[in-house]
């Protein structure tokens, strides 16, 4: 049998696969980042041995983490959780696990696994996007991820958005990601003046009541989305873009943030039909699976999903359209 761990910035998740593919466990742990580095290996080691008691037998490990491994170095790099960064991750968890192990960017395993059986399934070119406590991307042409040379491909969180925006970890100001991530997103609001108590679904909830501080905040959030995703879509003109993370739970991304893509590409014929015509037909698709919670997504036609949910309603399945309507809500 084989374990994934999805090793994010908050939480840590390991799943156990059976030889087909099907889910048999899962259990989510906290990322004590800042505990340091070793706590975050035992913290894996601990996650692994639970779930091999559990299902009885040693199993493979495969784990998808922010950050690359530096084809120069072996070690870390680029992860958002920087206490891993220049730290032989691999090395020390295959020593640790005593077994060989598969490592990989987690916005490219999201990417990749989106584009073979996911919602991206049967589109040419698909922009895997995970916004969360991060924003990573992953790049997938013809089933065949795309790395990069220094493996760093689709890593767009990274690009700068407003040169006078908030510090990043990376050394620069106004990264894609400390704008439009779930930090980015609350630290927006507080600067502004909002209650710094409150998380990304309380301020989405308070802009849904007419709270004027909340509603500017989306609206700043929503061209911020626009102006990146504006800038995939000129390189790469995808076929498809799939949305995971926290933040792909906002409906309104995909009304009102849609609308902010189409502003901003350079394409204004296209999107004046994809504003007018059905999204199944339009080339370019936005569709939503909240990474970890949605145990199965596929395409049934194109701009149509049918997701399993297998923390709601009993692993029922849902139809669910990818022109984003008021249905997409129920995935919260
Ligand atoms: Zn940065």
């Amino acid at each position: 049998m084989r374990i994934g761990i999805d090793l994010g910035g908050t939480k840590t998740e390991g799943v156990v696969l059976d030889p087909n593919g099907n889910e048999l466990l899962r259990k989510r742990v906290q990322t004590r980042q800042n505990e340091g580095y070793q706590t975050i290996l035992n913290d894996i080691v601990l996650l692994v041995r639970y779930l091999e008691t559990e299902v009885g037998e040693k199993c493979t490990v495969g784990i998808g983490t922010p950050g690359a491994i530096s084809a120069v170095t072996g070690t870390m790099k680029n992860s958002n959780t920087t206490c891993m960064n220049g730290q032989p991750l691999f090395e020390d968890l295959q020593a640790l696990l005593n077994r060989p192990l598969r490592i990989a960017n987690d916005a490219n395993c999201f990417a990749l696994s989106e584009a073979l059986d996911g919602a991206g399934k049967g589109y040419r070119v698909v922009f895997g996007v995970i916004m969360g406590t991060g924003v990573g991307g992953g790049i997938v042409f013809n089933n065949q991820l795309h790395q990069g040379h220094q493996h760093i491909g689709g890593e767009w969180g990274h690009n700068i958005l407003e040169l006078d925006g908030p510090d990043c970890y990376c050394g620069h100001k106004g990264c894609i990601e400390t704008l439009i991530s779930g930090p980015g997103l609350i630290n927006d609001f507080q600067r502004n003046g909002g209650n710094s108590s409150l998380n990304v679904i309380d301020i989405v909830a308070l802009a849904s009541t007419g709270n004027t501080l909340a509603e500017a905040t989306l609206q700043r959030f929503f061209d911020r989305f626009g102006r990146a995703m504006a800038m995939v879509v000129n390189i790469l003109d995808p076929d498809a873009i799939v949305l995971g993370g926290g933040l792909s739970n906002m409906a309104r991304l995909y009304s009102e943030g849609r609308k902010h893509v189409a502003h901003y590409v350079f394409n204004d014929e296209f999107l004046h039909q994809l504003c007018r015509i059905n999204i199944a037909t339009a080339p370019v698709c936005v569709v939503q699976r909240n990474y970890g919670t949605v145990m199965k997504s596929e395409i049934k036609s194109e701009g149509l999903c049918r997701i399993a949910t297998p923390y709601l309603n009993n692993h029922q399945q849902e139809d669910l359209n990818c022109s984003l309507s008021q249905k997409n809500i129920r995935l919260l």
